[in-house]
């Protein structure tokens, strides 16, 4: 079975006929405006993220080495296959008692669509890796790098990815009717407004 990207999980939090557009009928996003600013951030962040690679280490050294020597070490550019859920995740921080799975966004909000991704990761990391730790999520702003979210990951979220990945497998195999939002700004700020056949108004 294919798994589902991660990223789907935003969108489907955003509003689940944007997965059904986007997936099941083809429609393509319009892009999003890249302000100066986001744009000197994220080349900033791609030559930290290029500089550090070379340095750090993959995975099972991290997690090895966080446990022999009771430190902090972070592997960046994980890539992750779970059961259901793939993707590639910003940077994993292996601690003493912790392990932090941590997405870099844009703007200063931890949004629910961001926070479904994050357990998206984090679902996929625990099934891959089987950490003996706790795992949490966390996401970092892009601009200033600061953590704006937080959260232990719970059997709640694990069960939360779950459902959404099990509508998603629905909705793109064209086994159930999707649902568009109401909110009339979610339909405004859409990257799939365009093509939209019942945007709110
Ligand atoms: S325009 Fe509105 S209803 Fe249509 S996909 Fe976007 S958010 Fe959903």
């Amino acid at each position: 079975m294919k798994r589902i990207p991660a990223s789907w999980l935003t969108s489907f939090a955003y509003c689940e006929y944007q997965v059904y557009l986007e997936h099941c009928r083809g429609a393509v996003p319009r892009p999003k405006p890249e302000t100066p600013e986001t744009e000197a951030a994220r080349a900033s962040l791609d030559a930290v993220y290029e500089v550090a690679a070379k340095l750090e280490l993959g995975v099972d050294d991290a997690m090895a080495k966080a446990r022999d020597e009771g430190i902090a070490v972070s592997a960046r550019g994980v890539s992750v296959e779970g059961a259901e859920v793939e993707g590639c995740i910003d940077e994993v921080v292996f601690m003493p008692d912790r392990v932090l799975v941590i997405d870099d966004r844009p703007g200063d909000m931890g949004w629910p669509g961001s926070r479904m991704q994050v357990w998206g990761y984090c679902v996929a990391f625990e099934e891959q890796y089987s950490p003996a730790l706790p795992i949490m999520a966390g996401i970092r702003s892009q601009e200033t790098g600061f953590e704006v979210w937080a959260q232990s990951f719970t059997p709640a979220h694990r069960e939360e990815v779950r459902e959404a990945v099990s509508r998603i497998r629905q909705l793109i195999d064209g086994e159930a009717v999707p649902v568009a939002t109401r909110n009339r700004r979610k339909c405004q700020a859409c990257r799939l407004a365009p093509c939209c056949d019942v945007r709110a108004a």
